[in-house]
């Protein structure tokens, strides 16, 4: 159960080591991958020139649309080798596929397993895994061979139904829970409603996906204080991705996810694509390394996030990435301030006679942007609402939105349809957007 060295290694040191595997990596992609070998060809690229981290800058962008419509060309293996097919939704509407070969499913196993180490999972812990393991997705599945790497118990309970959560705790007596963090406060309401002791249960940890637990300043969000206000148990964050078959988990320390170095090369460009100051937020571009099905070069991740370089406190040197600022494509332009929908999901979440929300992005009839929120009510509280919500949101993020009061059953309909795996709280109608 070794953590690996290099995350300790001088920031040097670990520069040298990923400059040996990109020239791994790229001789791979050129001898095997049908999209990036034409790639090389168009823009004439000798792919021995990219030496030094830097170089990469020399390489053009990937993105969700090359992967979209060119999908079949980033295979680098015959369809005999792939074991497991996965589809991730797409910017233009269809999925994108990806499929993963044996290795892949291995180095998969091995980014979980080194994950959970970072967040003190060791052998003989038990993890009450609460995500989907089917329905095409990656996540549930990496959960679990990482953690059989790991040697740790594993109850594949999948989502929702907080009844069978429940009874497997009580059954089996995990002590680790592993999901999206807004289902905590669900199943904790729940015990509440049914009077389990869930304070004196056999939890003591939980590792969250999917959604931001804390602040740029890495202090709880709302959501974070939420949780831990109701229930005294630990929480740690992870940021993952399919395209990236990476995660960045927090240690213990709870100050952004922990690169690893062996696995993926991480780049910060602004919206000219140019690198980002140090310390500047800027979205989130990686090489995969070690990928064999389908590796990819400098994909824009469409993730806003900013990178610490200081050493951790749990003696890891390799950089840590802070919780997402927003979706790059997200970005509303608002009476004069760029806004992401994370910041006002905040002012919602900390407002406490708000039950669910909706936030609508849309055109105005000038073409700017404009932004419409719709608020199911527990409670309407004295006074007007609408004033007072704006009034919140000027506080927060200096700006008030149009603010509509509306039913929380329509609310939940919006929140929850059929094949989301998590809450659908933005919704984006700008025509630019594609
Ligand atoms: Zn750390």
């Amino acid at each position: 159960m070794n953590i690996p060295e290099i995350e300790f290694r001088p920031e040097e040191e670990i520069r040298r080591f990923q400059e040996e595997k990109l020239k791994t990596a790229l001789a791979y992609l050129h001898a095997r991958s049908p999209f990036y070998r034409q790639m090389f060809a168009e823009n004439g690229i000798d792919v021995r020139d990219i030496r030094r981290l830097e170089d990469l800058r020399r390489l053009p962008l990937t993105d969700k649309k090359d992967l979209q419509r060119r999908n079949e060309m980033f295979l680098c293996v015959p369809r005999e080798k792939v074991i497991d097919y996965i589809t991730t939704s797409g910017t233009l509407g269809d999925p994108v596929t990806f499929a993963m070969t044996d290795l892949d499913l291995d180095r998969l196993a091995y980014n979980e397993k080194i994950s959970f180490i970072c967040t003190g999972t060791q052998p003989g812990n038990i993890v009450q895994l609460m995500t989907t393991i089917d329905k095409r997705f990656m996540a549930g599945l990496a959960y679990f061979l990482g953690l059989r790497a790991l040697g740790a118990g594993i109850i594949r309970v999948g989502n929702g139904i907080p009844e069978l959560q429940w009874d497997t705790i009580r059954r089996i007596k995990p002590d680790t829970l592993m999901c999206v963090p807004s289902f905590i406060l669900h199943i904790i309401k729940y015990a509440e409603e049914h009077g389990i002791d869930y304070r004196n249960s056999s939890i003591r940890k939980i590792v969250c996906i999917g959604e931001n637990l804390r602040e740029q300043d890495f202090s709880l969000n709302l959501l974070g204080q939420r949780i831990r206000e109701k229930w005294d148990v630990e929480l740690y964050s992870t940021y993952a991705s399919t395209e990236m078959a990476t995660t960045f988990a927090e240690c213990r320390y709870g100050c952004g996810g922990h690169h690893h170095p062996e696995l993926i090369i991480c780049e910060l460009i602004d919206e000219a694509g140019q690198p980002v100051a140090e310390g500047a937020a800027g979205e989130l571009v990686v090489t995969t390394l070690g990928v064999e099905g389908m590796p990819l070069l400098r994909f824009r991740t469409g993730d806003m996030v900013s990178f610490h370089t200081a050493p951790c406190r749990c003696g890891r040197t390799s950089m840590r990435v802070s919780p997402v600022v927003g979706r790059t494509n997200h970005m509303i332009k608002y009476k004069g301030t760029t806004l992401y929908p994370p910041a006002m999901f905040d002012v919602l979440d900390n407002t406490p006679y708000v039950e669910n929300y909706a936030i609508i992005a849309r055109d105005d009839e000038n073409g700017n942007d404009d932004v419409l929120v719709r608020v199911g009510l527990y409670c309407r509280p004295a006074g007007d609402t609408v004033k007072d919500l704006k009034d919140r949101f000027r506080a927060k993020i200096r700006v008030a939105p149009d603010i509509e009061i509306c039913r929380a059953d329509e609310i939940r309909k919006i929140n929850f349809p059929g094949m989301s795996r998590k809450p659908v709280k933005f919704i984006d109608n700008r025509e630019k957007t594609a």
